[in-house]
């Protein structure tokens, strides 16, 4: 049996005819850049996390810029995060000429640990950005808390977690600002980059919007330094398509997770999901010793693997200048050896999960 990680030709299969009609749609009308897609989108992105404004972005990582530079975030501050996610996290922090302080995470959801952010505050923090990592979001009332109290603005990176939610409450609407990425393996993807931010706060709103398309306040008049960081039509055709049966997909996906623990959890250390929470799966991922050798086995039997991470970003090369050294974050280092992700999209079959699980099983 072939197995298909993310399944993404069945993702279109499924809504072919909406998503053809919809992108024939901007390809006839020739509104490639902010055609009325993008803001039809962003009204139902509104509507579908509850957050006053939604603002569509060039992809995830543009939206953790666009979130920075609207906080006014660059040289001499610092942003605490963990260094347990995606290179995208931090890089943008350092992009901006601050500093990313890394907190260790917590064993059980691999989230950044609440309990070790208040020490790694400074006078020149300015910032928490928490990672809803494989599609749950962290301890949010615990961050605003602390971050209220030292006034710090929080910025929740959910790349992984659209759609996930925290006592009710959807990522993305937790926090000061919330960003979330559209890249096709996300568990909502488009047919190439995109992303969004999400913010209550009309100021903060504003801002993005115009950072977003150089600055500008109106045509060739610019009020700040910003980029070129749009959507475009045919992303956002695709993603109004994709969004109308999302809640659908999210369903399939937690059916899929409860299944494999179902099957896999008197063997192997299967993912938590909190209290309160409710996860989207961006990534089903496991624990296991001997990963190399197990991914090996796995592939010859026709079932791809992944690794989210196998590098924690304090020991990256480029993060080398922040000076921090192997046992500095040893949750982080520990799960970064022994993380392994299994194959998760909404349609996978009852027979594979019982395949998959089955040899995996026999390979441990
Ligand atoms: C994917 C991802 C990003 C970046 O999103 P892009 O759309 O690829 O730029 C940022 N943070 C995390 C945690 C991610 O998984």
């Amino acid at each position: 049996m072939q197995i298909d990680f993310a399944n993404l030709a069945k993702a279109y299969a499924e809504h072919k005819e909406d998503i053809d009609k919809e992108m024939k749609c901007v390809v006839e009308s020739s509104s490639f850049i902010m055609g009325p897609q993008v803001a039809e989108l962003e009204l139902c992105l509104s509507e579908f996390t509850g957050v006053k404004h939604a603002i569509t972005c060039s992809n995830g990582t543009d939206a953790l810029l666009l979130s920075m530079m609207a906080l006014g975030i660059g040289q001499g501050d610092e942003v605490i995060t963990t260094p347990f996610t995606f290179i995208a996290t931090a890089e943008t922090i350092a992009f901006l000429g601050a500093k990313p302080v890394f907190v260790d995470i917590e064993e059980q959801s691999y989230n950044i640990d609440v309990s070790k952010v208040e020490a790694a505050i400074t006078k020149n923090t300015r910032a928490i950005m928490p990672v809803s990592l494989f599609g749950q979001t962290p301890d949010m009332d615990s961050i605003n808390k602390i971050a209220s109290h030292y006034n710090l603005s929080v910025i929740e990176d959910g790349a992984q977690s659209f759609g996930a939610t925290y006592y009710g409450k959807k990522s993305g609407s937790l926090s000061t600002i919330g960003t979330t990425s559209f890249f096709p393996a996300k568990p909502l993807g488009c047919f190439g980059d995109g992303g969004a931010v999400f913010t209550d706060n009309d100021i903060l709103a504003e801002k993005v919007k115009s950072l977003r398309i150089h600055g500008q306040s109106k045509r060739y008049h610019h009020k700040y330094i910003g980029m070129g960081g749009r959507l475009d039509s045919l992303q956002a055709a695709v993603l109004k398509v994709k969004l109308k049966n999302y809640s659908t997909d999210i369903k399939k996906r937690q059916k899929v997770a409860q299944r494999y623990t179902e099957l896999l959890k008197e063997f192997i250390q299967t993912p938590i999901v909190l209290a309160g929470r409710t996860s989207v799966w961006a990534q089903y991922s496991i624990r296991v010793k001997n990963r190399e050798y197990i991914q090996e086995q796995l592939k010859k039997r026709g079932i791809p693997s992944a690794v989210h991470y196998p590098m924690p970003l304090h020991l990256q090369k480029c993060f080398q200048y922040l000076g921090y050294k192997l046992g500095d974050f040893s949750i982080s280092e520990r799960v970064s050896n022994e993380i392994m992700s299994l194959p998760m999209n909404p349609y996978l079959t009852e027979e594979e999960q019982n395949y998959i699980c089955k040899e995996l099983i026999a390979i441990l």
